[in-house]
């Protein structure tokens, strides 16, 4: 019940190792690589509660020596003065080179983390143990690092690979819903983008990715593939890397609309602006209506939203929405760069979008 993918980098390959039970592994995967290193563990306190004991004591019966690093839950940690913090913790706990950073929670911790590492000592090692589905799928496998300014989400940071990513399957059970939920829209956009036997897959099998068996584990590795695939062929995101903001500009302008709270999650922006991109798609004549009306259809079902009526509370009006498209870093010159669709799984990059074409769209949708 194990799947390992490696993502070739040349020089800096690694592994990703995704099944259940690898929390519990990970003193004896991560010594193979480092035997006897410090191991400064940075992670939040929901993760830690649930999860920090077994990875512990796995390490030191592995013979490396463990310094948990906590931060608060939430977005708010992806901050210059927690980011000072936990550089400061490794460094008291003696992290060198050599030696390794063990990021154990979601995204959040993951980024976090990853840039603590590669900052410190001009960089030192470090392994993810991703413990949230969007951070198993997304955000642990790829090599970005960041934390937030106040210009703007994801602004500082830096390309610092991992050396493994142990992705715990069964970690996911302690998982909120809505926190599972909104990684799954990540899920299916790998099978939007370019995989469409995949997407119908989830059509037919979403109910056991949910409920935690064997399908689940299928679901976590197609997904890690296909961003390792991507990953590898555009590490930088020169070229095609730009297909995983499938449904992110207009998720990332409604994001931004409700104030990065918890009245709209990452993954549920994300299911709004896929099914967003789709419709837009249909309107322009690019893709089947059908085919828009699948993707609303499965990501109501595992219930997603899909609809700007669906976020409570106020948002933006359609110039303000404007607005935000337009921060968005997917802008040139006039034009938009969207991910658009000739169908299900035939998601491409249109760099040419007319904006007053998307403002007529948003106009309708409201
Ligand atoms: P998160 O890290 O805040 O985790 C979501 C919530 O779930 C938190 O409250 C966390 O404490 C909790 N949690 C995590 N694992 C748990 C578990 N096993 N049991 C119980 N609770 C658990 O958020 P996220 O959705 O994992 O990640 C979002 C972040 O990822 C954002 O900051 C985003 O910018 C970043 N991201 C980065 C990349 C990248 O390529 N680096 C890609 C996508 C997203
Ligand atoms: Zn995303």
């Amino acid at each position: 019940d194990r799947t390992q993918l490696r993502v070739g980098l040349g020089e800096r390959s690694y592994d990703i190792v995704i099944g259940p039970g690898l929390l519990a592994e990970a003193g004896a995967r991560i010594a193979a690589l480092r035997p006897g290193a410090r191991v400064g563990i940075v992670t939040d306190h929901n993760v830690a509660d649930r999860h920090l004991g077994t990875v512990e004591t796995s390490l030191r019966e592995a013979g490396l020596s463990p310094t948990p690093v906590h931060v608060a839950p939430g977005e708010k940690s992806k901050c210059f003065a927690v980011f000072e913090d936990v550089v400061d913790a490794l460094l008291a706990a003696r992290i060198e080179r050599g030696d390794l950073v063990l990021a154990l929670g979601g995204g959040v911790v993951g980024d976090l983390a990853g840039f603590a590492a590669a900052a410190l000592r001009r960089g030192v090692d470090f392994v993810q143990a991703p413990t949230s589905l969007l951070a198993q799928v997304d955000s642990s496998v790829g090599g970005k690092t960041g934390i937030n300014s106040r210009h703007g989400k994801n602004l500082v940071g830096a390309f610092h690979q991992p050396i493994l990513v142990l992705a715990d399957t069964g970690a996911l059970d302690t998982l909120p819903l809505r926190e599972f939920r909104s990684g799954y829209a990540e899920v299916a956009k790998y099978g939007l983008i370019d995989n469409a036997p995949f997407f119908a897959w989830l059509e037919r099998k979403w109910q056991a990715v949910f409920g935690g068996g064997p399908e689940r584990i299928e679901a976590i590795a197609t997904s890690c593939a296909s961003k390792a695939a991507v990953v590898s062929r555009d590490e930088k995101e020169t070229g095609d890397r730009a297909l995983l903001n499938l449904g992110h500009t207009f998720g990332h302008a409604l994001e931004a609309g409700a104030g990065f709270s918890q009245r709209l999650l990452h993954g549920e922006a994300v299911a709004i602006g896929m099914a967003q991109a789709f419709r837009f798609s249909a309107a322009q004549g690019l893709c089947a209506q059908g085919d828009a009306a699948r993707v609303e259809a499965h990501l109501r079902s595992v219930g997603l939203p899909t609809r700007i009526a669906d976020i409570p509370g106020e948002l933006p009006d359609t110039d303000g929405l404007m607005n935000l498209i337009g921060q968005d870093k997917k802008v040139s010159r006039g034009a938009l760069t969207f991910i658009l669709a000739r169908g299900i799984g035939q998601s491409y990059i249109a760099r040419d979008v007319d904006p007053s074409q998307v403002r007529a769209f948003l106009e309708v949708e409201r």
